[in-house]
């Protein structure tokens, strides 16, 4: 399924990789690109790089996830993991869509009841929660996912038994066999039962503590849907346990790390390791900077090491591998997950970030020079650095676009302005290995000064995970495009906060 409009492949002319990787561009990016006066415009006016974002393709991305669920017979709640951009527009989105939000600190969750969303549809999922964190709590009443023994006191201690009661979710630490390290996120379900039951002493029909037993939590890094499923297993556990003890879980939240394809063509993507593979043996065209290895490195003349990276392109993604979670039995011969969640009533929640901001943001730079190394390696810099597209993956490997705004003319004898040039894109931190993307790219239309390069495709955490105003360069700004395709700058920029 390409969502590119026909006739606008000329789009991809301007920049490919040594072994191409060609990223969805959504329609709206598309009409964008094909606009590069008025992007060169944008620039002006807010700097470069620019974050542009269309809050537009989220629907569609829930939509999948809750048609998914429902051919199981579940309610999907879904809670958007805003860590995965910083723009408020994107939790506006969620909020009309009636979707609930996931915060990870204390300023998202002010943020968030400052937008007005209520506290049953957030879900506070924070790795670390301050006393003045909690204290909020105490007083909005978010749905608090309780990490462990240290944070559960810290909270009772600010609890009033007289007040309505905090909800809390349990986060799990799901025992997922020993090929897998263990998680530092959560308790096990029998340490959890253990703190459970000298906490609430009665069980969940007793005196208020001032906190309630909501549901059980649990997120996991990676996207197999087989360990979800064994997962989901033991947290069903966990809510019949809590269950007999008198207390009323009614949700199970099964997190984040929902998959998605950046790539239409998976074969591309198995090319390009192909290739890489060989560039690092030398039995090829060295694909990338400085032979770095993206996760692999060469010994005795083999390939050791795996991909340090995103799985760019992937299958099943968002409503058919929630479906294959869902259809996937809990323990041998027993019933689905789906069955399980829908024979005890439960609610079944999750927590996307990058697969519910698939196709809703782009990263848009400036060039500033093209130069030549001492060897003859072409070096394409933009006004730009490497915090501002990039996760704690090795690289984002999708083929940038390049467009020419009008006003761009280079001189007839700027060769590589017109000519086909092949290098790498440097960045504005001063440090050697400043690469925008490790990889090779060839520009088949030469590069100019004032040239835009295009990253498709980046709201999911690439514009703002790891961001830095080193340099005392200041962050990207961030526009949301409106009605006409006009931008206007998102809340999180503007000077009142
Ligand atoms: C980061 C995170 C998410 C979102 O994960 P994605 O991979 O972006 O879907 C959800 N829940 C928790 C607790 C997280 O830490």
């Amino acid at each position: 399924m390409s969502t590119t409009s026909p006739g606008r492949t000329d789009l991809r002319d301007g920049c490919r990789g040594l072994a191409p990787l060609t990223g969805r561009v959504e329609p709206w990016l598309a009409d964008v690109a094909a606009r590069p006066g008025d992007l060169a415009g944008w620039l002006d006016a807010h700097g470069s790089p620019l974050n542009v974002l269309d809050p537009g393709p989220m629907g569609r991305n829930a939509r999948e996830l809750q048609d998914a669920a429902a051919t199981h017979g579940l309610e999907l709640g879904i809670f958007f993991a805003r860590k995965a951009n910083k723009a408020l527009a994107l939790v506006d989105e969620a909020a009309r869509l009636g979707l609930g939000i996931d915060v990870a600190s204390e300023r998202e969750l002010r943020q968030v009841l400052d937008r007005g969303v209520d506290p049953s549809r957030i879900v506070l999922t924070a790795a670390v929660k301050p006393v003045s964190l909690l204290r909020l709590c105490v007083e909005a009443r978010p749905t608090v996912a309780l990490d462990n023994a240290d944070e559960l006191a810290a909270l009772t201690s600010l609890l009033r038994p007289d007040g309505p009661p905090v909800p809390v979710a349990l986060r799990l630490a799901p025992e997922l066999g020993p090929d897998r390290p263990p998680t530092r996120f959560g308790l096990d379900v029998d340490a959890w039962l253990a703190l459970v039951d000298r906490a609430w002493p009665a069980g969940g029909g007793g005196p208020s503590t001032g906190a309630r037993v909501a549901g059980v939590h649990f997120h996991l890094d990676g996207y197999d849907a087989g360990e979800r499923a064994v997962a989901l297993g033991q947290a069903l556990r966990l809510v019949d346990a809590l269950r007999e003890r008198g207390h009323d879980p009614s949700f199970v939240d099964v997190g984040g790390g929902i998959p998605m394809s950046y790539l239409d063509d998976r074969d591309e993507w198995d090319r390009f390791w192909d290739a890489h593979r060989a560039g690092l043996l030398g039995d090829g065209p060295a694909l990338t900077f400085g032979g770095h290895g993206l996760g692999l490195g060469v010994h005795d003349g083999a390939i050791t090491g795996s991909p340090n990276g995103y799985p760019y392109a992937q299958s099943p993604v968002r409503g058919a591998w929630l479906d294959g979670l869902l259809g996937t039995p809990v323990g041998p011969g027993g019933p689905t997950a789906g069955q399980a969640l829908r024979g005890r009533g439960l609610e079944l929640r999750c927590e996307p970030g990058r697969s519910l901001l698939d196709g809703c943001g782009a990263t848009v730079a400036r060039v500033a020079f093209r130069k030549r190394r001492a060897d003859g390696t072409w070096l394409i810099g933009a006004e730009m650095n490497r915090t501002q597209c990039r996760t704690t993956s090795d690289d984002f490997l999708v083929d940038p676009l390049v467009v020419r705004p009008p006003g761009v003319a280079p001189a007839h004898d700027d060769e590589a302005a017109h000519d086909e040039i092949e290098g790498f894109l440097v960045g504005a931190y001063c440090i050697e290995r400043e690469l925008l993307t490790w990889r090779r790219l060839r520009f088949p239309r030469g590069v100019a000064v004032g040239d835009l390069v295009v990253f498709p495709n980046t709201a999911g955490y690439l514009m703002h995970i790891l961001e830095s105003a080193s340099h005392q360069i200041p962050l990207a700004q961030n526009v949301v495009l409106g009605e006409g395709g006009e931008p206007t700058l998102d809340r999180i920029d503007r000077a009142t906060g």
